[in-house]
């Protein structure tokens, strides 16, 4: 059986991740669980897998908690020290890291430097901190293996041959989110609620969003360029409405090899938990027959720049990244409270942009500094385009 701490366990990918947990019986173990300030969810997690400590962000939802909870063996921690806590927690083998947003990146680097095996689904770590990630993985000698579709579908890609020298390019889906054939006047006029319809995958709001300015898929460009140490100029996305191609790698003699499914994220969350075995899922087979057709198109990046500003930001490194990210937080969270449109969102990342001296070679707290300088410069932005 293996300890398993899981950090974000009241969000899409956590409560995915304690069905399958569920599933495989008695494989998993559950020692850790953290959320920011769902105090009824997690209450309920407690109750039905025992975990030894919790935390929450929050620290009034953290003392709620703690007296809902004071007949239980559970110990229950409170803001981010909390959180942190959770993640290096002596227990657990493994963390699966799925916080939404750059909250993420430090009790990630925490559970690496505590030794644990990272099941990584927080895609801002690698976005914006990815060589100072993988240089601690490397020096604690821990695995990250990817939850996200997209690289879990590469890694097993590459099961075949992971040389470099055979290697052409890598090839990322994208489903192309509910606006895929908007025209930009449609575009203008979307509205939060049409935007959180994703047609292919139920997830959490702020990769809902993303997903439909197609900035999701530019991070997913720039964390798989540190993941597999591949340069963004090698790294393709092709739009493939029916998400069930998850990614590709295109070997130099013309050979590519795909990985399919059906589009349900347990499956994913499943191969990274109990890596590398593979065993049978909740997740339905899938009927090729049935679905008849595949596309693949190319990606419009006239109507979704968000895509070339991740791909300008990959190339240019160092804390670009990181300010791309915090003003895609401000811009996305500032859609969805409406008080900006969806088109004002790429506008108030490439601002933000232009603004930045990025430094090359940044250290953990330039990251961080150039995190809040962009939220705060996005904030300003955004009030500017404020309806
Ligand atoms: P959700 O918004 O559904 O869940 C986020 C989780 O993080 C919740 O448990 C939430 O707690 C917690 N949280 C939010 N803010 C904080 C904070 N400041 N400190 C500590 N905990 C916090 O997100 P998703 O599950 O959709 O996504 C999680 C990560 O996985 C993201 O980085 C996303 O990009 C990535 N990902 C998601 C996929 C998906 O299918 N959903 C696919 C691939 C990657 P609370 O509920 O209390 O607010």
């Amino acid at each position: 059986m293996k300890n398993i701490c899981i950090l974000g366990s009241t969000g899409s990918i956590g409560t995915q991740a304690l069905q399958v947990v569920d599933f495989l019986g008695d494989q998993l173990n559950v020692v850790g669980l953290t959320a920011r300030s769902n105090v009824d969810l997690i209450e309920q997690q407690i109750e039905k897998f025992d975990p030894h400590m919790v935390a929450l962000a929050d620290e009034a939802s953290a003392d709620l908690l703690r007296e809902r909870t004071k007949n239980k063996r559970v110990k229950v921690l409170g803001g981010q020290d909390g959180i942190v806590q959770v993640a290096a927690m002596q227990e657990s083998e493994m963390v699966l890291s799925a916080i939404v947003g750059i909250a993420g990146l430090l009790p990630t680097l925490e559970a690496i430097k505590a030794g644990k095996n990272i099941a990584l689904a927080n895609k801002e770590s690698l976005v914006t901190a990815g060589p100072i990630v993988m240089e601690a993985a490397a020096e604690a000698d821990v695995e990250i293996i990817p939850v996200d579709g997209e690289h879990s579908a590469i890694v097993q890609c590459l099961a075949a041959d992971s040389r470099c020298e055979s290697l052409r390019k890598l090839i990322l889906t994208a489903s192309g989110g509910p606006f895929r054939n908007a025209s930009m006047d449609e575009l203008g006029r979307v509205s939060p609620e049409q935007a959180l319809k994703h047609p292919n995958w139920e997830m959490g709001r702020r990769i809902t969003i993303d997903s439909a300015t197609l900035m999701n898929k530019g991070f997913e460009v720039i964390e798989a360029r540190w993941l597999f140490g591949v340069d963004v100029s090698r790294i393709d996305v092709v739009i493939h409405p029916e998400s069930i191609v998850h990614s590709m790698v295109e070997f130099i003699d013309g050979s590519m090899l795909a990985h399919l499914s059906t589009a349900d994220m347990r499956l994913q969350i499943q191969l990274a938990l109990i890596h590398p075995e593979r065993k049978e899922s909740p997740v339905s087979y899938l009927n090729l027959s049935e679905i008849g057709r595949l596309t693949f198109l190319e990606a419009d990046t006239e109507r979704f720049p968000c895509l070339s500003y991740a791909y300008e930001a990959g190339r240019t490194g160092g804390t670009m990244p990181a300010v791309v990210n915090g003003a895609d937080e401000v811009a996305v969270d500032a859609f969805l409270k409406k008080k900006i449109e969806f088109l004002d969102i790429p506008k108030v990342i490439k601002q933000t942009m232009d603004a930045h001296e990025p430094v090359l070679d940044p250290v953990l707290d330039d990251i961080i500094a150039a995190d809040k300088w962009a939220r705060h410069f996005a904030e300003k932005a955004s009030s500017i385009h404020t309806r």
